[in-house]
């Protein structure tokens, strides 16, 4: 085989089993997966080298059950950013997508027992802006002109099979704060920057609040129920889930 032909020889997906065109090829430890295939897979995480093509079969059967799963996904609440959170706050399964059609797309659900931990992540950048001279070179200002640029992260930490980290950018427009000279920026003084700022931390407060909700309701669940004297009609009962008196329905504590 002449280095010509290694070249045009056909490449076939080993997951799907279709001849895989010149660009769309997703090379694996041990294989070929053609796009089509590969995107079907978790859009937290990515299949490289790394990885062989049973690893990512498993994966694909994940995903079909994420699907089926899906299906009965109803969510009670949702937190709006650029990326929304969509939650069932009675069993505390939630998924984080930026599409509107999101059951099309499949996003992983996710519950919130697997949440390890939620953190809120700044970056920053700084372009100069520039002046032109009189023969219309570009040229700093005297002294710099600086734009810097924020933008606010959510990081969810998650216990779960194949995501770790689920990391979405809350305003995929970033806050701006203009700086002459050397100085820092003043963040406090920028709507902007405190309004996104505002807008990641709820989501973290918000996710915190339903996770310990459903922790304080299984805890309650869990506790075992002992046998009291109802004050009411004086009968030895075991309060029902509500807390009421099996005889007489007066709640007993
Ligand atoms: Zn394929
Ligand atoms: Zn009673």
């Amino acid at each position: 085989m002449g280095l010509f032909d290694r070249f045009t020889q056909k490449k076939i997906c080993d997951v799907c089993g279709e001849e895989i065109g010149l660009f769309g090829n997703n090379k694996m430890a041990d294989g070929n997966v053609c796009d089509k295939c590969m995107n079907k897979k978790s859009p937290w995480i990515r299949f490289g080298k790394d990885k062989t093509v049973a690893e990512f079969k498993e994966h694909l059967e994940y995903r079909e059950d994420n699907a089926a799963a899906l299906a009965s996904f109803e969510p009670t609440k949702t937190i709006d950013t650029d990326y929304n959170i969509y939650i069932n706050e009675n069993n505390g399964d939630f998924i984080v997508t930026n599409v509107s059609n999101w059951r099309e797309k499949n996003p992983d659900i996710f519950n919130l027992a697997d949440v390890t931990g939620i953190e809120v992540e700044t970056t920053q950048s700084r372009t100069e802006e520039k002046t032109k001279d009189k023969e219309g070179k570009s040229i700093s200002y005297t002294p710099p002109h600086y734009t810097y640029s924020f933008k606010f992260f959510v990081v969810i930490h998650m216990n779960h099979k194949y995501v770790h980290e689920v990391r979405f950018c809350v305003e995929n427009t970033a806050a701006q704060i203009k700086v002459i000279g050397s100085r820092e920026p003043n963040t406090a003084t920028s709507a902007s920057y405190s309004a996104t700022q505002r807008k990641a931390t709820s989501v973290k407060i918000e996710m915190n609040k339903v996770k310990r909700a459903l922790e304080n309701r299984k805890v309650a669940a869990e506790k075992p129920r002992e046998k009291v004297i109802c004050p009411v009609c004086g009968g030895t009962t075991v309060p029902d889930a509500s807390g009421c008196c099996e005889w007489c329905g007066s709640p007993v504590g």
